[in-house]
């Protein structure tokens, strides 16, 4: 056989370690709002996968019962009370992370007011509750990433990860405070990527479909919503939060090492790239 026209495998062809590093083993993984829903999902997968969530949440009873549930498969965590809401809240919060863990490889941005939040026209939305979205969805994340960046510049390496939603390509009505709240995030991602590039930090945005939680809603999409939302899906089922955890580990793994700046489409293909 020609020696020439032998395909090197990765191994053998200098590829560096990092390439087919995805896992996120030892991670102290700070992930907000992780009390129920997606974010207590979040928390436990990435438990059994071997890193370390910090669960915090403004309810810090769901939060113990989060790293309960963790504790009683073996896994570690912690859990922190936090008002995103608040930045004398954040800095606590990240000021006894690295007391407890020396660092912060991760941070998800995952607290919002999303559950409790009822639609109505936006002529009728009481300026507080607008004014509360903003302060949570918005400030609340830029708040979180600005406490965050100078643990992870400290160890030249970083993951923040905003969460977004498919109700932004899909303008959905009576909810434009959460809409534009969560357009925002987007914008932030592409911006604070670039400032935070040669620090080792990347900055992406997942935007997920409707997803189905433990967690009643204030407005539950009826059943027929969610026939014609799975109708125009790629994939034909409904979304549940497992759906987000391999994109979430792939962003905070070495192997996504030269991805930033991104919003990633996690919807079953409901709609395509942003
Ligand atoms: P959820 O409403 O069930 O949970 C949100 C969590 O955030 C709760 O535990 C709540 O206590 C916490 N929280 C609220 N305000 C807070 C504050 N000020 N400080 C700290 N924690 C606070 O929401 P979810 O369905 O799990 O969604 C999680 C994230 O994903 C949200 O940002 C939401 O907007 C987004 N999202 C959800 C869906 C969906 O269909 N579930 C779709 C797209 C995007």
């Amino acid at each position: 056989m020609n020696q020439s026209n032998v395909v090197k495998a990765p191994q053998d062809s200098g590829v560096p370690e990092w390439a087919r590093d995805f896992s996120v083993r030892d991670r102290v993984v700070l992930i907000t709002g992780a009390g129920q829903g997606i974010g207590r999902e979040l928390a436990r997968q990435f438990a059994a996968a071997g890193a370390v969530p910090v669960v915090a949440d403004l309810n810090l009873e769901n939060a113990r019962n989060v790293v309960a549930e963790i504790e009683a498969r073996a896994g570690k965590a912690m859990a922190i009370k936090v008002d995103v809401g608040d930045p004398a809240s954040i800095q606590r919060m990240v000021d006894a992370v690295v007391a407890e863990h020396g660092r912060i490889d991760v941070l998800i941005n995952n607290a919002g007011i999303f559950a409790s939040l009822g639609k109505r026209k936006f002529e009728l939305i009481p300026q507080e509750e607008w004014d509360l979205v903003m302060r949570v969805n918005i400030n609340g994340v830029m708040v979180c990433a600005r406490a965050v960046a100078p643990v992870m510049r400290k160890h030249g390496w970083g993951r923040i990860i905003n969460i977004a939603s498919d109700a932004v390509p899909k303008g959905v009505m009576n909810y434009l405070h959460y809409v534009t709240s969560k357009s925002a995030l987007i914008g932030m991602t592409n911006a604070m990527a670039r400032e935070l590039g040669e620090d080792g930090i990347n900055v992406n945005c997942i935007r997920p479909g409707a997803v189905a939680t433990e967690v009643e809603r204030a407005v539950n999409p009826t059943v027929d919503l969610r026939k014609t939302q799975i109708a125009q899906q790629c994939i034909k089922r409904g979304m549940e939060p497992p759906d987000l955890v391999g994109v979430m580990m792939f962003l905070s793994s070495p192997a996504s090492s030269f991805i930033t700046g991104q919003t990633i489409a996690c919807d079953g293909g409901y709609t395509h790239s942003s």
